[in-house]
């Protein structure tokens, strides 16, 4: 997704809570940002950032090894 079209979905979206269902990779000038964005409400999130949302999902409770 261009980044473009995640500040439309940002501003569409408002403040309301997402779960933030699915991800797209997000493209910035034709280029890979190395980012995420949320595909309901256009919310940009690192990689790292997805990983720990996933890893969140998978399991509800935090591992002690990180
Ligand atoms: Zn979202």
């Amino acid at each position: 997704m261009k980044r473009k079209r995640a500040l439309q979905l940002q501003e569409e979206w408002s403040d309301k809570p997402c779960p933030h269902p699915a991800f797209a990779k997000e493209y910035d000038l034709g280029k890979r940002t190395g980012n995420f964005v949320c595909t309901q409400c256009g919310s940009t999130l690192t990689f790292r950032e997805k990983g720990q949302l996933m890893a969140s999902r998978r399991s509800p409770e935090p591992s002690p090894d990180e």
